[in-house]
């Protein structure tokens, strides 16, 4: 890759979207682990669905390697970048651009904060249910990436079980557009689960659509100290047979 790469990405893309040099934070390189690996060329922030399209079409082309990038909380450093790799930057695609509460469902871009999709949908009285330590920081498209579970997987499921549609960019550039709505879908194979759990190594997630549900109006807290994990099972089973899928874990 020589200089001239540069130039051409920063032509090819919108004025102010790519990062090089000293413009690049360590947090683009280093994640929780601690370890920092070698700064990337270039961190590339697209601010839409195009952006993104344009540039994985351009470095396809030019044969560089892109990295995706959310909230880097993911803790298998899955989002450092190789040398000479491109970053993609998520972070400013961050817009919950809809919440339809007659439909139980919202539309986030990829870089959104879990949180701030929390925060959005608990407006309406409804919750979004995934929910992980790593709310504040971690984003939907690397939830949906690599599948996560968090503490309400008893109840709701992994996040698999709460995507309804989704919007990719595959390597090519070209747009997936199957941001459907609707629980009911049996519209042939169902393409977006090959993408959730991925990690990104079959296209970059830039939107979802997200199944929402109405708050509880009340919760009961039991606290069970057990001696045995045969005895959590057991507490689970009997708790499951009684209130059925009204039982959650925090
Ligand atoms: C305090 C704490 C608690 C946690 N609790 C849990 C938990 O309960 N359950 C759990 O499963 N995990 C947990 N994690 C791990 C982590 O938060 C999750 O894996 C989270 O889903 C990662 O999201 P992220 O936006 O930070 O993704 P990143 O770390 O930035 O990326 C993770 C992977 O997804 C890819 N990726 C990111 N965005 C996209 C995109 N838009 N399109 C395609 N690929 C993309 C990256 O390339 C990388 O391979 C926890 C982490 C912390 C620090």
């Amino acid at each position: 890759m020589t200089d001239s790469f540069i130039d051409r990405l920063c032509k090819a893309l919108r004025k102010g979207s790519v990062l090089t040099g000293t413009d690049i934070a360590s947090r683009y390189y280093h994640d929780l682990a601690g370890k920092p690996v070698t700064q990337p060329r270039a961190v590339v922030r697209p601010r839409t669905t195009e952006d993104v399209s344009s540039l994985l079409r351009f470095c396809q082309r030019e044969k560089v390697p892109v990295t995706t990038q959310g909230g880097m909380t993911g803790l298998v450093r899955g989002a450092l970048p190789n040398p000479h790799e491109i970053v993609l930057s998520m972070e400013l695609m961050t817009a919950v651009e809809e919440v339809d509460i007659s439909s139980g469902v919202a539309v986030a871009q990829a870089g959104t904060p879990l949180q701030t999709i929390q925060d959005r949908v608990g407006q309406e009285g409804y919750m979004f249910p995934l929910d992980l330590g790593a709310r504040g920081s971690c984003t939907i498209g690397g939830n949906i990436s690599t599948n996560a579970g968090g503490n309400r997987v008893i109840r709701y499921g992994m996040t698999r079980d709460l995507i309804l549609g989704l919007e990719v960019v595959t390597a090519d550039g070209t747009v997936l557009q199957g941001l459907r709505k609707y629980i009911k879908n049996n519209t042939g194979i169902d393409l977006k689960q090959l993408f959730i759990g991925s990690e990104g190594v079959l296209g970059v997630v830039t939107r979802a659509a997200l199944r929402i549900f109405p708050a509880p109006r009340e919760r009961q807290v039991a606290l069970c100290a057990l001696p045995s994990f045969t005895q959590v099972i057991s507490v689970l089973g009997m708790a499951r047979k009684h209130l059925g899928r009204r039982i959650d874990s925090i």
